[in-house]
């Protein structure tokens, strides 16, 4: 099974129809069926490890209240995936993961991307929280050892944006700021070349603090990358900016 990371950008891209929402279907439909889909969102950035373990995990809003009324009455239904979530405890020790069956669920850096790549909601989800307490180099092992979960049938996919600089958004934007078209080229690269160090220390870019100011939406591509192995191609799913200060890459390995 192939591992993806998507570019999700804005909350409205749930019930979008662009070439963003387009390219996530396509590609989704390129897949062999998977058993299950293991999510990992920018969106679950907390104090520890954890794993959404509800029978059918809810559907979290997690975005103000500027956002239009059918944001909110939006449920992505799919099942969550209680075996799974013991398999994922197993690969990942010696990190102790938490299983979290009721404050937390499929939030909308998963089901913005899901809603298209997975419309039916006929695949069951777990998601993986992001310990905001750890360095990059614990995220990208960690997700090195769930790489078995590839063979088992599971499409493990990061959702998050490689730039994300909400503070310097430019409403009105058509191109790209030139720290972001340099951050997003050299990191692709790095995912592409298998650069472990390169990604690991990505705060070292000269880019770095004005494209990644925040790691919840960087960590996903680490978590991807990581789980590249020899022989798997590097496939672009889709290339764009947003408003000046956010990349849409989306892309995939395998
Ligand atoms: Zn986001």
């Amino acid at each position: 099974m192939p591992a993806a990371f998507f570019g999700h950008g804005s909350p409205l891209n749930t019930l979008a129809d662009n070439r963003y929402s387009r390219a996530w279907r396509a590609y989704a439909r390129s897949l062999p069926q998977p058993r299950a889909i293991l999510v990992i969102s920018a969106h679950w950035y907390v104090a520890g490890t954890r794993l959404t373990a509800a029978r059918r995990p809810r559907t979290i809003h997690d975005f103000n209240a500027n956002f239009p009324p059918p944001l909110f009455g939006f449920t992505y239904p799919a099942m969550g995936d209680v075996a799974l979530v013991e398999r994922i405890a197993e690969l990942a020790a010696p990190v102790r993961v938490e299983r979290d069956p009721a404050t937390w669920g499929i939030d909308h850096g998963a089901f913005s991307v899901l809603a298209h790549a997975f419309p039916d909601a006929d695949v069951p989800v777990v998601e993986l929280s992001i310990d905001r307490r750890k360095p990059a180099a614990f995220h990208y092992d960690l997700a090195q050892r769930l790489g078995p979960l590839r063979d088992e049938g599971v499409f493990i996919m990061g959702s998050g944006n490689i730039v994300h600089n909400l503070a310097a958004l430019c409403f009105g934007a058509t191109e790209p700021q030139p720290w972001n078209t340099r951050f997003d080229a050299d990191i692709a690269a790095a995912v592409e070349r298998g650069d472990r160090e390169a990604l690991i220390s990505y705060e070292r870019h000269p880019d770095a603090a004005l494209a990644a100011p925040d790691a919840e939406h960087f960590v996903p591509v680490i978590a991807i990358a990581a789980l590249r192995r020899p022989g798997d191609a590097y496939r672009t799913i889709v290339n764009g900016s947003e408003l000046g200060s956010i990349s849409m890459r989306s892309f995939a390995l395998g």
